[in-house]
């Protein structure tokens, strides 16, 4: 039985064949090369992210902005986009929660804790999405593939839809009143938002916890 390794995610395939697709990350099967059983070992620290300031050094060419690499190389280290994620997403679905109390029970209250907790979220959403963008580039070499869009997709959906309902919400404090019409569609588009980080969090969670480069 030969082994397979993903290129882009690490994923380890047994068959005589790679898959047509990687189950983890999307890749096609020319993203897969064969790993033998003694260079298995000695395979791993190549995906580490090239020292390129010291590449450029050692060329005598003008240094690479360091500050920048640093930046990206202590993302990288220090899982910052997990760790920057799990607090905005901690929070949107207690936020759902007051605004589904909000409709059933029609407290102002609720709509307001909910839209602060929907501004918390969307302050930090540059953070989560520079963090995102920047392990995509350094750990999965910005590979386009299936779970790469779906995740870049429900990033940016959320984002749109969490502005609109911050702008929304401050803009027309009336929508918190009893009576008001609109609570049902910004539940709808609150749903929208919890769905979204849902599936980004989920791929990124199969990506960190099943693939090899952690
Ligand atoms: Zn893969």
């Amino acid at each position: 039985m030969k082994k397979w390794e993903c290129t882009i995610c690490g994923y380890i395939h047994e068959g005589d064949q790679p898959p047509d697709e990687c189950p983890l990350c999307g890749a096609d099967a020319s993203q897969f090369v064969e790993v033998k059983e003694e260079a298995a070992a000695a395979a791993a620290p190549q995906a580490e992210v090239e020292p390129l300031s010291s590449v450029a050094a050692a060329q005598g060419a003008k240094p690479a902005p360091v500050p920048l690499q640093g930046i990206q190389a202590l993302i990288d280290k220090h899982h910052l986009h997990p760790i920057t994620v799990h607090m905005p997403n901690g929070i949107i679905p207690m936020a759902v929660f007051f605004i589904v109390m909000l409709v059933l029970f029609g407290s102002p209250t609720l709509g307001k804790a909910a839209l602060y907790s929907y501004t918390f979220v969307l302050l930090s959403m540059p953070i989560v999405l520079f963090t995102g963008y920047t392990m995509w580039k350094t750990r999965y070499r910005g590979a386009l593939t299936s779970v790469f869009k779906i995740k870049i997709a429900a990033s940016l959906v959320a984002t749109v839809l969490l502005a609109t309902l911050v702008l929304w919400g401050f803009g027309q404090p009336s929508l918190w009143q009893s009576n008001a019409s609109g609570r049902g569609v910004f539940l709808f588009f609150s749903l929208i938002v919890l769905a979204a980080v849902g599936i980004a969090g989920h791929l990124g969670g199969k990506l960190v916890f099943s693939g090899r480069k952690h």
